[in-house]
Order: structure tokens, then C-alpha cells, then sequence
């Protein structure tokens, strides 16, 4: 689907044809995107915001369009809701410093769950040790799905905030974030969905969800890299206080007394990526045009054949397998006896035929300490990705194990 318009697909990677299936951690670019980026410099570059001359109302106005589109695809109830960061990790690290600041003392506590991105752990760590608050996690079950009733048991009148991932990065699996909305709503906790492995998989609503923030990047959904959305309902949003002073953010500036900006400006100091944010923009179409559900259908249909065909495989363990997927499949391969093979050496000879996945820890060591393994093999699929990629992923796999075992 659509695998003509991103031209790093034609590449050749050691002599053979790249099959791409490191999605999870950035996608590829289709050529509107490098169009639209080339096109900005080349006719309407020019400082946003503070300019009255022409190119920097056109500047202007294509950024906030991009925030305009950004709104409409999380069906956030107004633009004043999205506020651009440099990437996921960026949007968490300023709600924990804004929120922190605002909501959390002492004794509080912060609830994670055992498969975060460290994102959405270290930001979280930290203010904790800021505030000596607690952090609190989330187990899992013996199928890899999140204990819900263990959630229950461990929201409380002193839970502050829960920072939850819609989708894991390293096992694919969908969470239920919707009853972990609905049971910390029940209890006044505020949720942040991290919706960096969901956003660009699942047509994600921000009002039927209900969450409080949102968090996730462009470059995982063939955005360009350097930016991030934090989105917050507005009256959150209007009542934390900014993370960065400088320009952009304030009303009015003395050295008395600074007062701030009106949303989402008071959370945007400096010079905005409004370049990235206008061809993300052009990204957000492409991708509507598609629709979402569309790649949610597609990706699954390839997702779920990927585990089929692994499954198939004797040495192979596929990790959470069954349980719903967006996108990612997690594995290791086994020796005859029963040695773990590491996964930086299937990945190694998967790469000499051509075939790029993800090897390691994915950033999700507290995942991986669970699992008890210094790593996995994770592929992952996005628009382009074909059944022949996926063959071609097994072929190659297979080999690859022959030649370990
Ligand atoms: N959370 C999740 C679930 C992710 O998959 C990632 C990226 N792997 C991040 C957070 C961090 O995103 P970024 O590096 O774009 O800030």
C-alpha cells in the first residue's frame, strides 16, 4: 500500500532489497514529505509569529494550519489543545515538570505500569525524587497483558496521575486504556495516554477516550524527526504553570513581573519546528486520505500473519502472542537446548539479507528484566509493508537460525 510514494523503500542494503520493518522505532518518509520540506525553505521561510511582513504571516498561518490538522486527527475539541514539542519524550518530560510542579507533594504517588518506555518512566522518577513522591507500577500477567485488577488495587486517594502506553512498544500489544481512563477517572486520578506506538496505528479520539493528555512523535507516523505533540484538555491545560521561559511564552516581560502567554503559546518557548510542523501537516492528509482505519485494518492483517508464520517456527517464542496487536510482533529464537540465542546476532544476519528490525531492549529494560531476557527481536509494520515483506522476513529468519543453531 502506497509503497512507490517513499522512495528509501528502492533502496539496496548489502546488495539486496530493503525490507523495512523497524516501524516501531521511526518510519520512513513518503517523498510529499521531503516535497514539502524542500518547498518551505525554498519559498516562505521566515520566523513565525512575530513578523509583519509577508513571509512570515505565510509561515504563520502554515503552522497553526499544521496544529489545525493535528487537532482534527486526535479529535481534540480545539487547536488551544495541542502544543508542539520536540517528540514524545519531550512532551512527557514537560507535563511531569508542569504537573509536578502544580500537583504532586510529597507522599503523592504516580502510577506506571511494567512495560513503559523508559520516557515514560525517568520523567516520572525524577520528579518523584523531586517531590519524594512514589511511583507505582502497573504489573502483568502471565499472558503479558496488564493486571487490571492489581490497577485497582493500587489507585488511591494519594494517586496524582497515571502515565499509561496505548500500544507497547516492544510487545505490540493494545492496553485496555480505556477502562484505565474510566477506573482513574472514577477515583479523580488524571490519565496521560503515551500514544507513541498508537497514534500512528489506531484512529485514536482524545474525547471518546477521555484521557487528560496525550503524547506522541511524527516521525513515528513518516513525520519528520524533532517533533512531538503534548495534547491536554484545555482546562488543564490552563491551570499548569510552563516548564521553559523565554519568547513566544509570555505577554508581557519586566523585570517586576512576567505574565504568560494564552494557550498553547504559554507552553512553547522559543522558535517552533513550524518547517517539521507544516510537513507534518502534509503527512496528517496523506494519512487521512488513506485512513486511518484502512492502516489499522492493513497493518493487523500483516501483524497477525507475521505471528502466524513465527509461530510456525519451532524455535521461536513469540512474546504476548494472542493478545490484541497494533503493529509490532516481539520474539527470541532457542537453541535444541533451549539456550536463548542472542537477539543482537539474529538481527545481525537478518540485516546481511537485506531485512532491518529492531534487536535489544527497546528501551523498556523493566519489560525485560520481567521477561527475563537481555533482549528481543521485535519487527514492525506500517503502511508500506507488504505479505512479500513479511515472506521475505521468514525466508531470511529461517536462515538466519539454521546458521545459529
Ligand atoms: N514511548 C513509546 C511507547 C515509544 O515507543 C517511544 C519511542 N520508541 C517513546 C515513548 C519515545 O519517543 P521519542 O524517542 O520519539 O521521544
Amino acid at each position: 500500500m502506497k509503497r512507490e510514494n517513499f522512495p528509501i523503500l528502492n533502496e539496496l542494503v548489502h546488495g539486496q532489497k530493503l525490507v523495512y520493518l523497524d516501524n516501531a522505532a521511526t518510519t520512513q518518509k513518503p517523498q510529499l514529505l521531503i516535497d514539502a520540506i524542500a518547498k518551505a525553505y525554498s519559498h516562505w521561510n521566515a520566523n513565525v509569529h512575530r513578523g509583519v511582513h509577508h513571509l512570515s504571516q505565510v509561515a504563520t498561518q502554515k503552522h497553526e494550519e499544521a496544529r489545525q490538522k493535528v487537532a482534527k486527527l486526535i479529535h481534540a475539541q480545539s487547536e488551544e489543545e495541542i502544543i508542539f514539542t520536540k517528540g514524545t519524550t519531550d512532551s512527557i518530560n514537560m507535563l511531569a515538570r508542569s504537573f509536578g510542579d502544580a500537583m504532586v507533594g510529597e507522599g503523592d504517588e504516580i502510577i506506571v505500569s511494567q512495560l513503559e518506555h523508559h520516557s515514560n518512566i525517568v520523567p516520572w522518577q525524577m520528579l518523584c525524587e523531586r517531590k519524594k513522591a512514589v511511583l507505582k507500577v502497573i504489573p502483568l500477567q502471565e499472558d503479558l497483558s496488564l493486571n487490571i485488577e492489581a490497577f485497582k488495587e493500587i489507585l488511591n486517594e494519594k494517586t496524582r496521575l497515571v502515565s499509561v502506553a496505548h500500544v507497547s512498544n516492544v510487545l505490540g500489544v493494545v492496553n485496555p486504556i480505556e477502562d484505565i481512563i474510566r477506573l482513574a477517572h472514577e477515583k479523580g486520578v488524571a490519565v496521560c495516554v503515551d500514544g507513541a506506538q498508537s497514534v500512528p496505528h489506531l484512529a485514536v479520539d482524545v474525547q471518546k477516550l477521555d484521557c487528560d493528555f496525550l503524547v506522541f512523535s511524527a516521525h513515528k507516523m513518516y513525520g519528520p524527526t524533532g517533533l512531538g505533540i503534548l495534547y491536554g484538555k484545555k482546562e488543564w491545560l490552563d491551570k499548569l504553570p510552563p516548564t521553559e521561559g523565554g519568547g513566544e511564552m509570555i505577554e508581557h516581560v519586566s523585570f517586576e513581573k512576567t505574565t504568560y502567554n494564552v494557550l498553547p503559546y504559554k507552553f512553547e518557548a522559543g522558535t517552533p519546528n513550524y518547517i517539521g510542523s507544516y510537513a507534518f501537516g502534509k503527512v496528517i492528509d496523506f494519512v487521512q486520505e488513506v485512513g486511518l482505519e484502512q492502516i489499522a485494518e492493513h497493518e493487523h492483517k500483516l501483524a497477525k500473519y507475521l505471528e502466524a508464520q513465527l509461530a510456525l517456527l519451532p524455535n521461536v517464542r513469540v512474546y504476548a502472542a494472542g493478545l490484541p496487536k497494533a503493529g509490532a510482533v516481539s520474539f527470541n529464537v532457542y537453541r535444541e537446548d533451549e539456550a536463548l540465542i542472542h537477539p543482537f546476532d539474529v538481527g545481525v544476519l537478518l540485516d546481511r539479507q537485506g531485512i532491518a528490525v529492531r534487536t535489544g531492549h527497546h528501551c523498556a529494560e523493566p519489560l525485560l528484566d520481567y521477561l527475563q531476557v537481555p533482549g528481543t527481536v521485535r519487527a514492525s509494520v506500517a503502511i508500506y509493508n507488504t505479505i512479500e515483506d513479511i515472506d521475505a522476513f521468514v525466508v531470511a529468519l529461517k536462515k538466519a537460525i539454521m546458521m545459529l543453531q
